[in-house]
């Protein structure tokens, strides 16, 4: 029987990024302390200039995770307005097809009549962007990556944690590599990865997910090992009036009296 990987992803970004740093914190943090109180008795010189070496390392990797916290937080504020995503995702093919190699494929599905949608359209884009480099780390012999945009009204057969209501469902598939369980399991957290040093920041999708999280959508994901990997996000709809107020160009002025 072939078992498809599914997951409705709940973890909230945050909240999972406070464990799994809390931890790698404590951890240099018990490098430091056991050096203060071995430093306090070694009397030779070359024993203490180690020990000391260690605590400096220990102390530097501290301010690199909250640098990286930091940058990673700041992320956070967002500034949705409409956006309508068929002249944007024909804008985007050619920053993907740059992005991607020669030997990937990009199609792109889109249904006529597409609401619009209320994002940070900077922060879709690193989305997009971040989800291409997945997809091109996965298909590393070519490959095919599938965008696909339709419009999707939610009743209450919808996902648990959403607002019913109007969304538009945006998948992007690879068939790629895959994931394995125990990778899509963590796949969100935020430094995790898979990748070898300077290939990865781990950072990819927790942004994926928190920035459609906060902006009142959905994330979830669908991987297969050796088939390949689908991202779906729900985008919020841009309610008309949001619409109309962007379009308009200066707000309407009250005659001076
Ligand atoms: P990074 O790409 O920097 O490793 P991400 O958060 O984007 O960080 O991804 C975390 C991990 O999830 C990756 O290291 C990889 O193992 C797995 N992954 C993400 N996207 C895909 C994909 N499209 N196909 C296969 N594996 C993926």
């Amino acid at each position: 029987a072939q078992a498809q990987l599914f997951q409705t992803l709940k973890l909230e970004a945050l909240g999972q990024l406070t464990g799994g740093v809390a931890h790698d914190f404590n951890n240099l943090l018990s490098v430091i302390t056991s050096g203060i109180a071995l430093l306090r008795t070694a009397e030779d010189p070359a024993r203490r200039e180690k020990l000391a070496e260690a605590m400096a390392q220990a102390a530097r990797r501290g301010a690199d995770l909250t640098r990286r916290l930091l940058t990673f937080a700041r992320r956070q504020t967002l500034h949705p307005g409409p956006l309508e995503l068929r002249g944007w995702l024909t804008e985007m093919r050619e920053l993907l097809a740059r992005t991607l190699r020669g030997d990937i494929t990009i199609e792109i599905e889109m249904q006529p009549d597409l609401w619009p949608v209320l994002v940070d359209a900077g922060e879709l884009e690193l989305a997009l962007l971040n989800l291409a480099v997945n997809a091109r780390d996965a298909m590393p012999r070519g490959g095919r990556l599938r965008l696909r945009a339709q419009n999707a009204s939610l009743s209450r057969a919808g996902s648990p944690d959403l607002v019913d209501g109007d969304y538009v469902r945006l998948c992007i598939a690879d068939n790629g590599i895959g994931m394995t369980p125990d990778v899509l399991s963590r796949a969100f957290e935020p430094f995790f990865t898979t990748k070898e040093a300077g290939h990865g920041t781990g950072l990819g999708l927790a942004q994926v997910y928190g920035f459609v999280r906060q902006s009142g959508g959905a994330a979830r994901v669908q991987s297969e090992p050796g088939r390949g990997t689908t991202v779906s996000l729900l985008l919020p709809r841009a309610p008309a009036e949001a619409v109309q107020a962007a379009s308009r160009e200066t707000p309407p002025q009250l005659p001076d009296t």
